[in-house]
């Protein structure tokens, strides 16, 4: 069978586990109890919510097992999981020893693709450390701009499974995978896929750097036109390499730089592309100009390469690319302006949680006032603080971890001024935005951009963005 045809599976009287009451979890067990499948839901916690939701589903008839993730229901012939859910637990050691398949959110809903009767759209897939709902969004504005119907799905907040069972016929899909989904989608085979960037993150979760890899590396398997990879970061042509694919599948780069053959880059402000051309030897094809692209900050740039190519290698012309990435707009907290004051710019870019994404921030401007900390997610931060040592004029920080990146501070920028906020009530923003102005000269950037996740302070990096931009709101009310 050809990788992208849809596989069936015979639901009914199957044992199906699923692990996780939640966005993932409720409409799994509701699919597949729709289907036939004798489901059974396990959630760790049990509170007055997961009772509430489990009176839902059990009104259905679907089982649901409170305060127990742990044990795996004995006839169990599946496991369906939030893709949250650490390999390590209990229930997935027992699964395996009993030889059980584990498949997260996006295994089943690329399973279950097309059995509603409806076309099987084929998946251009994007992953990656970072840029990874930019670029998925830039290629679903390029994919439109082309006529064709589709949408930004999966990682970014719009679930797979409703994109695939839903009413709406697509002809193809953006789709954003974390490292998490992809490692519990054994089967998926994109059209073509990108990984972006590889950079340490969530470490904690899956154990090792290597570990992390594999994981990303999965987006390329049996991918049937292209393999996106960056030139600029070797281990991601590493994984192509790796990855097995489809007979004639190609890979294909892209760079900030003049493109090879086989090649997307930029020469001269415009964006090139030298892969899908009849001669790539000896011809380039304009796509778009880097003042096209909005912010055409250098990471940014990089982005819509690898959006474009992605289209590209769905047949999407020249034309589209320029209009679709003309029309594209930023999503909220990255690298977003949100006001001058007093000669000093105040930027939001909440979004960025590790140090990979905080490295690219850092590195568009060039005097700064940075605001970071917050959760670490066992990262480090002496390369980060080298690389922007020289670019800043003083550091505020906050949050739970922000020792390890005082630390870092003072053994390779001592002469830098560190503001070290030790609160984290709902004031400490306010605070961290008035010690920061304290710091700034006419020129700077105050910069959040924290290289930290937020959950030990807000519930979530956009809680935490706005929490950053009502502080500088107010202050430049008080100014005005
Ligand atoms: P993701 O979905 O992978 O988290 P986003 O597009 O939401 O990515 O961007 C996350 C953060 O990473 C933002 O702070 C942004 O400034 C930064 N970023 C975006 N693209 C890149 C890139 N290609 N390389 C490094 N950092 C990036």
């Amino acid at each position: 069978m050809g990788s992208q045809e849809v596989s069936t599976v015979d639901w009914q009287g199957k044992h199906v586990t699923v692990a996780g009451l939640g966005v993932s979890g409720i409409p799994a067990a509701r699919a597949l109890h729709e289907r036939g499948a004798l489901v059974t839901v396990v959630n760790d916690g049990g509170d007055e919510r997961a009772r509430a939701q489990a009176a839902e589903l059990e009104a259905l008839g679907i089982t649901v097992r409170l305060g127990d993730g742990a044990t795996l229901p004995p006839s169990t012939e599946l496991v369906v999981t939030a893709p949250g859910w650490q390999p390590d637990k209990p229930l997935f050691l027992a699964a395996a020893e009993a030889g059980v398949p584990v498949w997260g959110d996006v295994e089943l809903a690329w399973r279950l693709r097309g059995d509603n009767g409806r076309k099987a759209a084929p998946w251009l897939a994007v992953t990656g450390t970072n840029g990874k709902t930019t670029t998925v969004r830039m290629l679903a504005s390029i994919l439109e701009a082309a006529g064709l119907r589709t949408a930004a799905v999966g990682n970014i907040g719009v679930s797979l499974l409703d994109a695939v069972l839903g009413d709406t016929e697509y002809d193809v899909l953006a789709v954003e995978l974390s490292s998490y989904q992809l490692h519990w989608a054994p089967s998926l085979r994109a059209h073509s896929a990108a990984v972006l960037n590889l950079a340490p993150d969530h470490l904690d979760w899956h154990g090792s750097m290597e570990a992390y890899a594999a994981d990303k590396g999965r987006v390329y398997e049996g991918n049937t036109v292209a393999c996106v990879y960056n030139v600029a970061d070797p281990a991601t042509e590493d994984l192509v390499r790796e990855a097995d694919v489809e007979e004639g599948c190609r890979a294909i780069g892209f760079t900030l730089g003049a493109p090879g053959p086989s090649q997307l880059g930029v020469v001269d402000g415009i964006l090139v592309d030298r892969a899908f051309v009849a001669n790539r030897q000896k011809q380039a094809q304009e796509l778009a100009e880097v003042s096209d692209v909005d912010p055409p900050a250098p990471h940014n740039i990089a982005n819509a390469l690898a959006a474009a190519a992605l289209a590209r290698a769905f047949g999407v012309e020249p034309a589209a690319v320029r209009d679709g990435l003309r029309a594209f707009r930023p999503d909220a907290h990255r690298i977003e302006h949100v006001a001058d004051i007093g000669e000093v710019a105040y930027v939001d870019d909440s979004k960025a949680t590790n140090t990979h994404a905080t490295e690219a921030s850092l590195a568009a401007y060039d005097s700064i006032v940075w605001i970071a900390g917050g959760l670490a997610k066992g990262a480090t931060f002496d390369e980060l603080v080298i690389g922007a040592a020289k670019r800043l004029r003083g550091v505020v920080l906050m949050g739970a971890d922000r020792a390890l990146i005082h630390e870092a501070l003072t053994r390779h920028a001592p002469e830098v001024p560190v503001v070290d906020l030790d609160r984290t009530d709902t004031g400490a923003m306010s605070e961290a935005v008035a010690r920061a102005a304290e710091l700034a000269r006419p020129g700077d950037t105050v910069l959040l951009a924290p290289a930290c996740a937020s959950m030990d302070m807000f519930t979530n990096y956009n809680k935490r963005g706005e929490a950053f931009a009502d502080a500088v709101r107010a202050r430049a009310d008080e100014r005005a």
